[in-house]
């Protein structure tokens, strides 16, 4: 069979076996609920409670500012869909769960999306103008007492073009004016250091199965003294914000994903970057590319003359994955919404491909990778009437 070389890890990546390892317990033996009064329950707590700590270490966050989640769709759309916020400030270049929960939210409230420059860099300036113009128009007395202020939520790191925001200075220029300050760090958690206190965040969501973990949980970070709102109705689970009976085996495994990311992670990333840098500078040396945003370790390139979504099936039948997108939009027929507010034109964005290189893959594998793209865009290029590439 031919070898797979997994170049889309951003969309997902492979389990770690220590993950599964962790995990397998809580399916066989204790497999009890964690709610139940008897020793099963008991074990099924405490495993629970372990991993709220990891989880909590590696944010450096207080263990009770952690709430298990189904992942980062439910994270964003419990912060941000729910919540009575006076105003909403994110930007056009978010992830679907925000942008969409925002669709929601914004029939019975003011919400505005700050701007992204060419290179998918939130502008500061023009989020500030927003705050104060909507500072200035609020009015107060429309207000019920459970509202906050307003809430700022910026991607960490891009899932597209894998930009990095600073996030600490868009976190200060909320609070600078009253306002509460979110960021979906799903592209970030268990790769680049988070502090919490330090980042001066309010709310952070993650995903578990972005970084080494299992699919299908996650969990949101709420900085004590906060109070949302639930998302759901039930039980008291997750002190009530995310009821429902517990994904033991699942939040075991989170918790081992997060030990291993504060172990490993400054290491790993090290190799990791190197790896993807030495891929991107083979690939932008092909005539008429270039990179779409300033990622690293998740990178866009265009290539003139092709089609991204031929050269993807290409280099798949070539066993190697990538993407043309995000995984949760590339369904659907649509351009990339991040690549459209960043300028881009429908040929550039139609001519671009996402690479993401996780801790499993290995020179050799980049080697083949950049070797393979190398061959299938010149290729592509002769079937496209013998494309030249302009200068
Ligand atoms: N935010 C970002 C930036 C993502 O990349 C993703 C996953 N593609 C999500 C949110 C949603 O995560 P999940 O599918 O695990 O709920």
């Amino acid at each position: 069979m031919k070898k797979t070389v997994y170049l889309d890890n951003a969309a997902t990546t492979m389990p770690d076996p220590r993950v599964v390892e962790a995990m397998l317990p809580y399916m066989y033996d204790a497999y009890g609920n964690a709610s139940g009064k008897y020793s099963l329950g008991f074990k099924a707590r405490k495993a629970i409670e372990d991993a709220r700590e990891k989880v909590a270490r590696l944010i450096g966050a207080e263990p009770d500012e952690i709430f298990f989640t189904s992942g980062a769709t439910e994270g964003n759309n419990t912060v941000l869909g729910k919540n009575i916020w006076k105003t909403l400030i994110t930007s056009d270049t978010e992830h679907k769960s925000v942008l969409k929960a925002t669709d929601v939210y914004k029939r019975n409230s003011r919400c505005f999306y700050a701007k992204t420059d060419g290179k998918c860099c939130i502008d500061i300036d023009s989020l500030k103008d927003r705050i104060e113009y909507f500072i200035k128009n609020q009015d107060v007395k429309d207000l019920s007492e459970d509202c906050y202020n307003g809430l700022v939520s910026i991607i960490r790191v891009n899932n597209e073009t894998g930009t990095e925001q600073n996030i600490k200075a868009l976190s200060d220029t909320a609070h600078e004016k009253g306002f509460l300050f979110h960021t979906d760090a799903v592209q970030a958690v268990g790769h680049i250091k988070i502090d919490v206190k330090k980042d001066g965040l309010d709310f952070l969501t993650a995903s578990g199965h972005k970084f080494y973990g299992p699919k299908g949980i996650g969990f949101l970070y709420i900085r004590r003294g906060i109070k949302p709102y639930p998302l759901m109705y039930g039980g008291e689970q997750e002190r009530g914000i995310r009821p429902g009976t517990e994904n033991v085996p699942g939040i075991v495994g989170l918790g081992e994903a997060c030990r291993i990311a504060l172990a490993e992670m400054e290491e790993d990333a090290l190799r990791v970057c190197s790896m993807s840098r030495l891929l991107k500078e083979r690939l932008l040396k092909i005539p008429g590319s270039k990179q779409n945003g300033l990622g690293d370790r998740i990178f866009n390139v265009s290539f003139e003359g092709i089609n991204g979504q031929s050269l993807a099936i290409r280099l798949d039948m070539e066993g190697i994955c990538v993407s043309t997108g995000a995984a949760c939009s590339s369904g659907l027929d649509e351009r990339s919404h991040v690549l459209t507010a960043m300028g881009l034109g429908a040929y550039e964005i139609d001519s671009s491909i996402r690479i993401s290189i996780g801790k499993y893959n290995t020179e050799e594998e980049i080697e083949f990778a950049a070797k393979k793209t190398e061959s299938i865009v010149s290729e592509l290029r002769e079937l496209n009437g013998g494309y030249t590439v302009k200068d």
